[in-house]
């Protein structure tokens, strides 16, 4: 099965899904699409993005999509597996060793790309990393 980034999900880049829409992330959180996964607990799964902009370039995502599409979504139910992604993305960047610098992003609607409607911090590090982002 093919995870390259495909004209549907560029297309959804201008077009946010409806809140019931599975998206590919929600595939590959029940397994039915293959990734390279690096971490998994009872609530957040985290693999290897197939575009690294960078040598570790890891995507962490809560099982559940629940109504989390998006963080400008996120409601005060949504507490807990928020911190718990905080977490789950520290202890990644110490398993890849990225002591000496690495960075967390959440690329937030269609202005700041964000490509997919399920919730995912971006975990990037393992080079030098420019400021300010494109
Ligand atoms: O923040 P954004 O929604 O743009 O991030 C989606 C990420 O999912 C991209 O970094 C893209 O490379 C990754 N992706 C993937 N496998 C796919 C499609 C997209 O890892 N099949």
């Amino acid at each position: 099965i093919s995870r390259s980034l495909s004209e549907v999900d560029r297309a959804k880049i201008a077009r946010p899904p409806a809140e019931n829409e599975d998206t590919l992330f929600g595939k590959i959180a029940r397994k039915e699409i293959p990734a390279n996964i690096v971490y998994e607990d009872d609530k957040v799964l985290a693999f290897r993005d197939i575009s690294p902009a960078a040598p570790t370039h890891i995507l962490l995502i809560p099982k559940v999509r629940d109504s989390l599409t998006r963080l400008n979504q996120i409601q005060e139910k949504h507490k807990d597996i928020l911190g718990h992604m905080m977490w789950a993305a520290a202890e990644i960047a110490r398993n890849e060793k990225l002591e000496e610098g690495w960075r967390l992003v959440i690329n937030d609607g269609p202005l700041a790309c964000q490509s997919i409607y399920h919730l995912h911090f971006h975990i990037i590090g393992g080079r030098q990393l420019g400021w300010p982002p494109g």
